[in-house]
C-alpha cells in the first residue's frame, strides 16, 4: 500500500521548519542559538519538539518503539494533523459512524473537507460494509471510535478489520477510553497494517485532561509526515514533566482505574434497577449511556442539584439518553440520589 499518495500533495513536498532544537540536539554548556532570555525559572527554554522522554516511557508501557510515537496538544490536535495531512480541502472526504465523537465534524468543517456519516445499526454496532460503500477515490480517512463515545461499546474488531484490509484509505481507531476495556488495544496490530493509525490520549483514566497530551501511533513513515506538520513545540515543558511524572507512576494509575471500574459496576446496577431508565447501553469506557423516560426533565432536575450530566438526546439511535461519566464514589451517589428523588417527585 503506498501511503505517500495518500498525502495531500502540498505535504508530499513540505520542507517543514527547522528549530534551533532541531538543529543542535544534542548536549551543550551554553546556549545563544534560540534567542531564549538566560535566566532559569522552569520554563526559560524551550521544549523538546519531540518529547524525547516521554516518548521513551511511553514505549515501555505501550511495547511501541518511539519512533512510531507522535504526541500533540491534546488528541484533537492529533486529529487535526491527520486531516491536514491527508485531505486536501473541497475535494476528499473521511468517513465516520454515527453517532460518535463530536470533534470529527468540527475538524471536517475547519478544514473544509467533506464527513460522511454512516449510521450505527441497533446496539451502536458497526457495518463495515455500510461504511466501504459510503468511500470513493476521494475517501482518504476512516474515522472508527472505539469504545465509542457517546455510546460507550467497543465496535467489532472483525468488522474494523475489514476496513483496513480494504487498504483504500487511512483508518484511525481512537482509542481514547480502551484503559477501561478489557481487551486488546489496535496497538498490537500496527505491524501488521501500514494504513493504521491509533490515537490515545493522557486526557481520561490517565488523569492528565488539563495537560493536552494525546498520542498517535503509526508506522514511522506516517510519523515522520505527522512531525513535520506539527507546531515545533506543540507539548509545553510543564506538560512534558508532568506527563512523564505521571506515567512513573503507574501504581496510582491502576489503583484509580480500578476504583472506577469497581465504581462503574455501582452505577450500572443502581440504574438498572432505576424505575425512569428504560435502557442501559453495555459500556466499556468510563461512562455509561442511558435511556430514560424524559431527557429533558432529568437533566434539568440534576441541573438544580448542581450536577451535570450530558444530554445527548439528539443523537442518531440516542433519543432521550444522557450520558454519565463515572465519578468518585460520593459524586456517584449524589448523581444516583438525585435519580431516586426525580423519581419520588
Ligand atoms: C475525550 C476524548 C478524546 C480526548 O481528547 P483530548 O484532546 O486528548 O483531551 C479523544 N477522543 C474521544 C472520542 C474522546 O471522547
Amino acid at each position: 500500500m503506498n501511503i505517500r499518495s495518500l498525502l495531500r500533495k502540498n505535504i508530499q513536498s513540505l520542507t517543514p521548519y527547522s528549530s534551533a532544537r532541531d538543529e543542535f540536539d544534542s548536549v551543550a554548556e551554553v546556549y545563544l542559538d534560540a534567542n531564549e532570555n538566560p535566566f532559569d525559572n522552569g520554563v526559560n527554554r524551550y521544549p523538546d519538539p519531540y518529547q524525547k522522554p516521554v516518548k521513551a516511557r511511553l514505549s515501555e508501557i505501550k511495547n511501541i518503539a518511539p519512533e512510531k510515537i507522535l504526541l500533540g496538544n491534546g488528541s484533537d490536535e492529533v486529529l487535526d494533523l491527520i486531516y491536514r495531512a491527508f485531505c486536501e480541502p473541497k475535494v476528499d472526504n473521511v468517513i465516520s459512524h454515527n453517532p460518535s465523537y463530536g470533534m470529527y465534524p468540527v475538524l471536517s468543517e475547519i478544514n473544509d473537507v467533506e464527513l460522511r456519516k454512516v449510521n450505527l445499526d441497533a446496539g451502536f454496532s458497526l457495518d463495515a460494509k455500510k461504511m466501504i460503500a459510503a468511500s470513493d477515490e476521494h475517501t482518504k480517512l476512516f474515522f472508527i471510535c472505539s469504545p465509542n463515545n457517546p455510546s460507550g461499546n467497543l465496535l467489532n474488531k472483525e468488522e474494523i478489520r475489514q476496513i483496513l484490509d480494504l487498504k483504500k484509505g487511512i483508518v484511525v481507531i481512537d482509542e481514547a477510553y480502551i484503559d477501561f476495556a478489557e481487551t486488546d488495544s489496535w496497538l498490537t496490530e500496527l505491524d501488521r497494517y501500514p494504513n493504521l493509525i491509533v490515537c490515545q490520549t493522557l486526557s481520561k483514566a490517565w488523569g492528565l485532561a488539563g495537560l493536552r497530551v494525546g498520542m498517535c501511533f503509526a508506522a514511522e513513515e506516517i510519523v515522520r509526515v505527522l512531525n513535520a506538520i506539527k507546531p515545533p513545540y506543540n507539548v509545553n515543558v510543564l506538560s512534558q514533566e508532568a506527563a512523564l511524572k505521571a506515567l512513573n507512576q503507574e501504581d496510582e494509575f491502576k489503583k484509580q482505574l480500578a476504583i472506577i471500574l469497581d465504581e462503574k459496576k455501582k452505577v450500572e446496577a443502581a440504574l438498572a434497577q432505576s424505575p425512569c431508565v428504560q435502557e442501559l447501553f453495555p459500556s466499556d469506557s468510563n461512562f455509561v449511556l442511558a435511556r430514560v423516560e424524559n431527557a429533558n426533565a432529568l437533566y434539568d432536575f440534576l441541573l438544580e442539584r448542581k450536577v451535570i450530566v450530558r444530554n445527548r438526546s439528539k443523537e442518531h439511535l440516542c433519543a432521550n439518553c444522557l450520558r454519565f461519566t463515572i465519578g468518585t464514589p460520593e459524586e456517584n451517589q449524589r448523581l444516583l440520589d438525585g435519580i431516586t428523588d426525580y423519581e419520588k417527585k
